[in-house]
């Protein structure tokens, strides 16, 4: 794996926060501890940009490289595209019933309106 410490230490200075996480200003918006780096993780997080990462990310981000740049920096072949993973089919699900509040409201709406038709009001609409 990518010592992804030791690059991120090129540009900041980190603190360690516990055994596994340590801590820095973000190379993007600054600050103290913000940037976030969980080094046996290969991982990266600033809580205030809310940019993230792996190593190949980092150069992307704070370095402006491209992905094969990146990977050629870091001594990692390139992965190609990745096979898709097919779209489960849609299948349609059973409708149920409305609630009985929605059923209540939609008789009182079609009582009205059948009301308004047989109505004076309603005489243009029947012819
Ligand atoms: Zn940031």
């Amino acid at each position: 794996m990518v010592d992804i410490l030791a690059l991120i230490e090129e540009d900041i200075h980190l603190q360690r926060e516990t055994a596994h996480e340590l801590s820095g200003p973000c190379p993007e918006c600054g600050g103290r501890d913000r940037f976030r780096v969980w080094p046996e993780k290969g991982r990266w997080w600033c809580r205030g940009c809310k940019k993230n990462g792996d190593a190949i990310q980092y150069l992307r981000e704070f370095h402006g490289m491209g992905y094969r740049e990146a990977c050629q920096e870091l001594g990692i072949e390139p992965q190609e595209k990745r096979e898709k993973s097919p779209k489960p089919e849609w299948t349609p699900k059973p409708a149920g019933s409305p609630s009985l509040f929605w059923q209540e409201k939609a008789r009182e709406v079609l009582t009205r309106s059948e009301e308004a038709l047989w109505s004076p009001a309603g005489e243009r609409a029947r012819t």
